[in-house]
């Protein structure tokens, strides 16, 4: 199995690590010839979700992996990249428009938006949790999933083999949503 990591901007390296730990495979997408290399799973990091939507598309790679992920291609988006599935984005633009959710950008401030909290998500157990000027969803349609909620907000969802959470789970030591999004690839979640 190989993951492919949106490296364009943001937190990816962090990403990789993650993977490295529980021994998966992966590479970084960085310009259209990445794709041809063809992957099992996507993710997309956090970082700033108006900058990455601008490089995917000048660099070409917005076409080719929205088609991919609307074809079924199982994607991970953290923060900015859950913001980047989202099909709508209040206080921002959607981007990929895969994933039947409302999001609100920045929805915690802009400044003192950033903050840790541990609390459950359905599949991974009580994990540690790190806010980063963090987006939380506003509501999923019917055929998403809720999988945790924090202070009342919904800060991860499934839609089929699409998965995004608010938070940062590779800034934290805990491997339990990166496993989950293994195992959502492989057919076992
Ligand atoms: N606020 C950022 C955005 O709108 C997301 C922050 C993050 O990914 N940590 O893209």
């Amino acid at each position: 199995m190989r993951i492919g990591i949106l490296a364009l901007q943001g937190a990816f390296v962090e990403h990789a690590a993650m993977l490295d730990r529980l021994g998966a495979e992966h590479f970084e997408i960085r310009q259209r010839r990445d794709i041809d290399r063809g992957f099992d799973g996507l993710i997309l990091p956090g970082g700033e979700s108006t900058v990455m939507r601008k490089l995917l598309h000048d660099l070409g790679l917005f076409a080719p992996l929205q088609q991919q992920i609307r074809e079924g291609l199982p994607v991970f988006g953290t923060c900015a990249g859950l913001i980047l599935l989202a099909k709508s984005v209040e206080g921002g633009t959607p981007c990929f428009e895969t994933m039947d959710i409302s999001v609100l950008r920045n929805a915690y401030g802009r400044q003192l938006g950033s903050f840790y909290a541990e609390d459950n998500m359905e599949g991974a157990g009580k994990i540690p949790m790190t806010f980063i000027r963090a987006p939380y969803i506003r509501s999923v349609s019917a055929s998403a999933r809720v999988l945790a909620v924090v202070d009342g907000n919904i800060v991860a969802a499934r839609q089929g083999k699409q998965l995004v959470t608010a938070f940062h789970p590779e800034l934290c030591d805990d491997l339990s949503v990166h496993k989950y999004f293994l195992q959502m690839i492989k057919g076992e979640k």
